[in-house]
């Protein structure tokens, strides 16, 4: 790892969570729930997706229930997380791979994989992406991934720790420098500064706390 960059994380690290805190991430029931509100969260807010995950599992305790149910029964319990069709699809094609591949609807057993192993089965299940498999190796497992969502791909861009052109190769090259201890929290706050500071359109940089550590405020804001 390139010692600049190495610096650069523990300090930026160190400094959000004086901001932020140590962040609690959320823990499902199970690794197989946490998959199916991944899923639920994709292209939508926490805001939006987590009543739709809450709704699916009122109306369908089970995982074996959602497979035979009708598809549009399914659609309108997860409305509020948007995307409704595709995600009902989706979620009823996981839980069916899941179960054509291992035989059960459980996927405790990825704990006992090297992650590298776990990833892969992730990555082959139809309707599941770098990002989601990361979520589900770092949130349900505590495994060493660092998923890259638009806040973390745009936050770490300005801070000139990735060059990359999309997240999934940014998640590539941070997972690899970023230290595995510092992942998860690094992760969640880094996200939580980029909603509320760090912010798509005209970045508060005068308020950020990270300004010292950035190369687009010193390149950039203190230029304009
Ligand atoms: S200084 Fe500005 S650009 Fe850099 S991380 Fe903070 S808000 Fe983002």
């Amino acid at each position: 790892m390139p010692e600049i960059h190495s610096q650069k994380i523990t300090r930026s690290a160190a400094l959000l969570e004086k901001l932020y805190g140590e962040p609690q991430p959320w823990i499902a029931d199970t690794p197989l729930d946490c998959l199916i509100a991944v899923i639920l969260s994709q292209n939508t807010s926490d805001k939006n997706s987590f009543p739709a995950f809450a709704k699916l599992k009122r109306q369908f305790p089970t995982w074996e229930q959602v497979i035979v149910a009708d598809e549009k029964k399914i659609v309108d319990a997860i409305r509020s997380g948007g995307l409704a069709n595709v995600k009902a699809e989706r979620i009823k094609n996981v839980l069916r791979e899941i179960k054509e591949k291992t035989g059960k609807l459980d996927l405790s057993f990825l704990k006992n994989l090297p992650i590298e192993e776990a990833k892969l089965f992730l990555l082959s299940l139809n309707g599941v992406g770098p990002k989601s498999a990361a979520v589900v190796l770092s949130f349900a497992f505590g495994m060493a991934a660092f998923p890259v969502d638009t806040h973390v791909y745009r936050v770490t861009h300005r801070l000139g720790l990735q060059n990359e052109k999309i997240p999934e190769k940014a998640q590539e090259k941070l997972e690899v420098i970023v230290p595995d201890a510092l992942k998860q929290s690094y992760h969640l706050n880094l996200i939580k500064l980029g909603r509320e500071i760090c912010v798509a359109r005209k970045p508060k940089c005068a308020e950020c706390p990270l300004k010292k550590e950035c190369k687009y405020y010193k390149e950039v804001f203190l230029k304009n």
